[in-house]
């Protein structure tokens, strides 16, 4: 019987979550829920000295907006916590222990000044890529070079020390990657990574394994930048005795720069012209502030879709897809090895699509935030069908309210072009006319669409001659959506005043 799906989404709280973090959690969401499996949110807080306060609010938040909701995690709780690695502190030690007795893993004296120097030589000597591994090893301050009571000596001292892993010589690592096959090593190629400080903290590579196998993880779905580090963890099963437990590894493909030329990192900012961070980022160090797609007005489900088609197709001509449909065509074999450009216009139109399908009722809602933030007075009967005609236009919520704002006041300023070009010749007369017309209908669109088509043959006059001059009356503006569902919308009195205006202010 295959294991129980538990995949995790395991941060370190360094910083703010950039998108590909924020696309890695997706996956293994995706990936969960899919295959009935459990998505655990684990805080890798080993670091002492990279931690960023904030940091770890900032990814709960984060995955909170994006709709990516944790089944376990140190919000939430469940059986396998805690779920912060400081938390879990004590239980490492006996692990690190288990290697040292059994001869593959040892301690190291060196001091950060000797290894800066062992690389210098190193260097001098023409082998710049310096490595403490199973040859110069044996020439290093360890517990393998120094007698049993020299060691004992150092350790009753309290000297600084590091455990290090006792990588084997020549020998072969073989994983199955999903993404990319079956991966082979040589260890020749890995270095003796420290593995746990004397600080009693492990590091990044001893804390993962243990949590994932002590948290029965089943798939380590994550960014391609830990692929390096994965014949280590393998070994690291080997030598725990846990191969048989070992996870299935999937590495992600990178997202790279729109322009192909590396990684989009978390230093691009707002460099490039969009959002790398879910959310607002606000260093606590310079108290700047790094845009992020929520403030910038994303729907969460836009901002998913586009981050799942980052490295991921369903095969299909289909693009939009909100949450439960990923969820339902997720798989991990679509996922491909090459790397996924980053495309700014297509997150908009992603955006647009998701705008476009939101019914007015519930943009209307969505949009009473946005006017009460800009003080905007509105009449909210009125607001579903307003937005029914400015979603079409627009690719976001603060975006209709620019282009539609005519809707919730009379304009104080007319589009040039239209005045200069249309309405000094015969405006002040049609638009007059169209007024009298329109007063003899119920002011519904179709009725008013009816007057101001018999007004245009009975004075054979040409559509662009009459509606500009109207639309620029009431609106302001040079375009915009149908005028008869405007005029129905802003209801005859409104539209007979602004007329009335429009007549006393224009040449
Ligand atoms: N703590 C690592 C990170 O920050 C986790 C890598 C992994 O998933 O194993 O990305």
């Amino acid at each position: 019987m295959s294991k129980p799906v538990r995949v995790r989404f395991a941060p370190s709280p360094t910083g703010p979550l950039h998108i590909g973090g924020v696309r890695t959690a997706l996956y293994n969401y995706l990936f969960a829920k899919k295959q009935g499996g459990t998505f655990i949110l684990r805080i890798e807080d080993t670091d002492q000295t990279r931690y960023i306060k904030g940091a770890e609010e900032y990814i709960q938040e984060a995955l909170k907006w994006s709709g990516i909701v944790p089944d376990e995690g140190p919000e939430k709780g469940g059986d396998y916590g805690p779920y912060r690695q400081s938390d879990r502190k004590a239980g490492y030690g006996k692990f690190v222990q288990q290697l040292i007795d059994e001869d593959k893993a040892y301690y190291a004296f060196d001091s950060a000044e000797e290894l800066t120097e062992m690389r210098e030589q190193a260097k001098k000597a023409k082998m710049p890529n310096w490595q403490y591994n199973s040859i110069t090893r044996n020439s290093m301050k360890n517990s393998l070079t120094l007698s049993k009571d020299e060691v004992q000596a150092k350790l009753d001292a309290n000297e600084p020390y590091a455990v290090r892993i006792k990588i084997p010589r020549n020998e072969e690592v073989r994983f199955h990657d999903t993404i990319r096959g079956w991966i082979v090593v040589n260890t020749s190629n890995l270095d003796d990574k420290v593995i746990f400080k004397s600080d009693g903290m492990p590091t990044y590579h001893m804390a993962n394994v243990i949590d994932d196998y002590n948290m029965k993880i089943s798939h380590v779905i994550r960014g391609e930048e830990w692929l390096p580090s994965a014949p280590l963890h393998v070994l690291l099963y080997r030598f725990l005795g846990w191969e048989d437990a070992m996870p299935e590894f999937a590495h992600l493909p990178l997202i790279l720069k729109p322009d192909g030329n590396g990684k989009l990192s978390k230093r691009d900012g707002d460099r490039l012209g969009f959002p790398v961070f879910p959310i607002n980022w606000k260093n606590p160090e310079t108290g700047e502030t790094a845009s992020g797609y929520r403030e910038q007005g994303y729907f969460p489900e836009a901002f998913t879709n586009m981050l799942a088609f980052l490295g991921w197709n369903p095969g299909s001509d289909q693009e939009i897809y909100p949450l439960q449909d990923l969820i339902d065509a997720f798989s991990l074999e679509r996922v491909g090895k090459a790397g996924a450009k980053f495309d700014a216009k297509k997150t908009v139109w992603f955006n647009e699509q998701y705008l476009k399908n939101t019914e007015n009722k519930k943009l209307a809602e969505l949009l009473v935030p946005v006017l009460k933030e800009q003080e905007i007075e509105f009449n909210t009967a009125q607001l579903p069908s307003i937005c029914g005609l400015l979603k079409e236009r627009a690719s976001f919520l603060t975006e209709m309210v620019q282009n539609g704002l005519y809707f919730f006041k009379a304009p104080n300023e007319y589009d040039e072009k239209t005045i200069n070009k249309k309405w000094k010749e015969n405006a002040p007369h049609i638009v007059e006319d169209l007024k009298a017309a329109f007063s003899r209908t119920d002011y519904t669109a179709q009725s008013l669409k009816e007057a101001f088509e018999t007004y245009l043959a009975q004075n054979e006059l040409s559509f662009g001659k009459a509606g500009p001059v109207l639309r620029v009356a009431i609106t302001g503006s040079g375009m915009g959506p149908s005028l008869y569902d405007i005029c129905a919308i802003l209801g005859q009195k409104e539209v007979e005043s602004r007329i009335n205006k429009a007549l006393k202010e224009l040449p």
